[in-house]
C-alpha cells in the first residue's frame, strides 16, 4: 500500500537534541501531522560523559556536555525515530563502538561509518565524517587512547568506506553526508550562497568546496535526495538525470590524483540509464565537458588477473563458512553470462540536494519533506536491515584496512577494467551471491527490523547535570575529563556497573552552589572504547568478524 510519510531533516546537531525535538513538535502542530523520521546530518555529539568529551575533536572552549547523555541513560526518550551520520565533531570513541551502525540511545540510530538501512520501502544510505586528502587512503590505524591528531583523523572519511558505498547497485532514495559533495554549489543559487558566505568564493572558483568522495558517490548513486550540513548554511540544488556531476573516478579523488570536480550545470538531453550499463564509456554520450577538460584517469590499481566473466564465482573467498548449506548453496558452475553491472540510478530521476544549518535561533536548520513509501497504513515504520548492504559488508569486511597503509580493493572480486575503467566495482554476480546468502541466513522470512537492542555500556552523569557543564575542560582546566579512580563501567565493563545503575552520582556536588565547570567526574579514563553488544550481535548475524575488536 502506498502511503505518504513526513521526514524531517536537520543540519548539525551539536548535542542539542532537546531543542531539535521541541522544534519538531512545533512543526508537527503547524503541519497538523506526525513526523515519521528525523535525519540528522552530523556533528551529532553523542557525548555520554566527560571521558567522551575529552576524546572529542574540538577546541576545548566548546567542550560542553550537551543534552545527549539523558537520552543515553533513558532519562529522556527520543519522540521520533532518528537516524544520523557522524560529522567532524563527535564522541569518536563512542561511534567507534558502533562502527557498523547501531543505537546510541533508544530510537536514535547511528548509520555507521557508512551504511544503508530501510525505513518502509525507503532506502537510506549514510557516510560519516569529512574529507581530508591526507587521511583518505589510510586504514583505521587509530587505537584508543585517541590522542592528538587521532581525535581528528577518526572523523576523516576513508577510501574503504567510499569503496563500500560505491558497491551499492540498487536505487537509493536518500544519501546523508556531513560535508557537501564538491561542485554541488554550481547546481543551485551559487551567487546567493556566496553572498551569505563570501569566504567560500576562492574555493568555489577552484572547484574545491566540499568533498570529492561525496561527489564521486553522488555521480554513481544518484539518489532521489542528498542531505548534508557542515557549511552552516541552507542550500538547495538539483542535479538533473543527464548532468555530469563529477568526471573523476576513483583515481580522481586525492591522494590517488588531484580532485576532479566538473561542476558545469549542463543538461545533456537523454539520460543514459540502461538497466545494465558500462561505466566509463560515457564521455561521448553524456555531452559533459570536452574530453580535453575531463581528466581521463586510469584506475590506480593493478589490472585484474582475470575477468569476472571467466572467474569461478566461488573463487572469491566467502568471509565465513555458511552454516548448513542447502542444495541451493552448492557451488554453482561458472556463469556463462558476461559480467554485469547494474546502475543504481533511476532513469530520468534527478538528485535533489539540501544542506541545512546548525540548530540555533533564526537559522535554517530544519526542513520537512513528504515522501511516498510502500507500507501498511496503520503501523509506525521501523528501521530494517538492507540485504544488499549486508552482502557488501560480507564481501568487504575481510579486507578492511587496519593500519596506515592504503586500502587496496580486493582485486579478485572486481570487474575488469574494460567494464569499469574508473571505479573499482564488484560485478552483479559477486554481490548477488552474497545477497542470496543474506536472504537465506539473515532474512529467510522476509525483512528484518533492526532490533531494539540498545544497552548503555558507559556511565553517565546524574540526569540533573546541566548541559553546559564542561568538567573544567572549557575553562582550560587541567581535569581532562576523567582519569580519576574507580567509577562503575570502567575499562571493559558492560555498563551494568555504571553510575546510574550503581545509584552513585558521578560527580561530587557537596552542597551549596557550584559553577557547572567546576563539576568533578570520577569515572573511566578518557578515550575508552567499550565492547558494544550491539556490534557483537550484528557481526554474528552477518557472519563477519568485527575487525576493530577482533570479535564476532
Ligand atoms: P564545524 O562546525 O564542523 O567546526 O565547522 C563548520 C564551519 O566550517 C562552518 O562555518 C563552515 O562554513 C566552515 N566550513 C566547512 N567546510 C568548509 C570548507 O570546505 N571551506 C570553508 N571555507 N569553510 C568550510
Ligand atoms: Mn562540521
Amino acid at each position: 500500500m502506498r502511503r505518504e510519510i513526513t521526514i524531517a531533516v536537520e543540519g548539525c546537531c551539536h548535542g542539542m537534541l532537546d531543542a531539535i525535538y521541541e522544534q519538531l513538535r512545533v512543526r508537527e502542530r503547524q503541519l497538523g501531522k506526525r513526523i515519521d523520521l528525523l535525519i540528522i546530518c552530523g556533528d551529532f555529539q553523542a557525548v555520554r560523559n566527560p571521558s567522551d568529551l575529552a576524546a572529542m575533536s574540538c577546541p576545548d572552549k566548546y567542550k560542553r556536555l550537551g543534552g545527549f547523555f539523558r537520552y543515553y541513560n533513558r532519562a529522556r526518550t527520543a519522540p521520533i525515530p532518528t537516524v544520523f551520520v557522524g560529522g567532524n565533531h563527535e564522541a569518536g570513541n563512542h561511534l567507534r563502538e558502533l562502527y557498523f551502525g547501531g543505537w546510541v540511545a533508544p530510537n536514535i540510530f547511528y548509520m555507521g561509518h557508512s551504511g544503508v538501512v530501510r525505513f518502509g520501502s525507503l532506502r537510506i544510505a549514510g557516510i560519516s565524517g569529512i574529507y581530508k586528502d591526507f587521511d583518505y587512503a589510510k586504514g583505521y590505524y587509530e587505537r584508543p587512547p585517541f590522542r592528538g591528531h587521532a581525535r581528528a583523523s577518526m572523523h576523516h572519511v576513508r577510501a574503504y568506506e567510499a569503496f563500500k558505498m560505491l558497491q551499492v547497485r540498487r536505487p537509493l532514495d536518500i544519501v546523508v553526508s556531513h560535508d557537501w559533495p564538491v561542485g554541488i554549489e554550481r547546481f543551485g543559487d551559487t551567487e546567493g550562497l556566496l553572498r551569505r558566505k563570501p569566504f567560500f568564493r576562492a574555493e568555489v572558483e577552484r572547484g574545491e568546496l566540499g568533498s570529492p568522495v561525496n561527489a564521486m558517490l553522488l555521480e554513481r548513486l544518484r539518489p532521489a535526495w542528498w542531505f548534508s550540513a557542515h557549511m552552516h548554511t541552507r542550500f538547495e540544488a538539483e542535479v538533473a538525470s543527464g548532468d555530469t556531476f563529477f568526471a573523476g573516478g576513483w583515481a580522481g579523488v586525492a591522494p590517488y590524483g588531484g580532485t576532479a570536480a566538473v561542476g558545469q550545470q549542463q543538461s545533456t538531453g537523454a539520460p543514459r540509464n540502461e538497466d545494465e550499463i558500462r561505466i566509463g564509456d560515457s564521455d561521448s554520450e553524456d555531452g559533459g565537458p570536452a574530453p580535453a577538460q575531463r581528466p581521463r584517469m586510469a584506475l590506480n590499481l593493478p589490472p585484474p588477473k582475470h575477468t569476472a566473466a571467466t572467474a569461478d564465482p566461488e573463487d572469491a573467498p566467502s568471509p565465513v563458512k555458511e552454516p548448513q548449506p542447502s542444495s541451493a548453496d552448492q557451488p554453482q558452475p561458472p556463469s556463462p553470462e558476461p559480467a554485469t553491472l547494474s546502475d543504481p540510478r533511476v532513469p530520468g530521476r534527478a538528485t535533489r540536494f539540501l544542506a541545512l544549518d546548525k540548530c540555533l535561533p533564526r537559522r535554517e536548520f530544519l526542513e520537512t519533506i513528504t515522501m511516498t513509501v510502500d507500507a501498511p497504513d496503520d503501523l509506525p515504520l521501523q528501521l530494517e536491515y538492507d540485504a544488499e548492504w549486508l552482502a557488501i559488508l560480507r564481501l568487504c569486511t575481510p579486507h578492511m584496512p587496519l593500519d596506515q597503509a592504503s586500502f587496496v580493493p580486493p582485486r579478485h572480486l572486481l570487474l575488469p577494467a574494460e567494464i569499469s575503467p574508473h571505479l573499482p566495482l564488484f560485478s552483479d554476480q559477486v554481490v548477488d551471491r552474497e545477497t542470496r546468502w543474506v536472504g537465506r541466513n539473515v532474512m529467510p522470512h522476509g525483512p528484518v527490523y533492526v532490533p531494539p537492542n540498545f544497552v548503555p555500556v558507559a556511565p553517565t552523569p546524574d540526569p540533573r547535570t546541566h548541559d553546559s557543564v564542561s568538567f573544567g575542560m572549557a575553562a582550560g582546566g587541567a581535569h581532562g575529563g576523567g582519569g580519576g579512580r574507580g567509577g562503575g563501567g570502567r575499562g571493559r565493563g558492560r555498563g551494568r556497573g555504571g553510575h546510574r545503575g550503581a545509584g552513585r552520582p558521578p560527580y561530587a556536588q557537596p552542597g551549596g552552589h557550584r559553577q557547572p565547570q567546576d563539576a568533578e567526574w570520577v569515572g573511566p579514563p578518557p578515550h575508552v572504547v567499550y565492547p558494544n553488544p550491539q556490534t557483537d550481535e550484528f557481526c554474528q548475524m552477518v557472519g563477519i568478524n568485527d575487525p576493530l575488536t577482533q570479535r564476532r
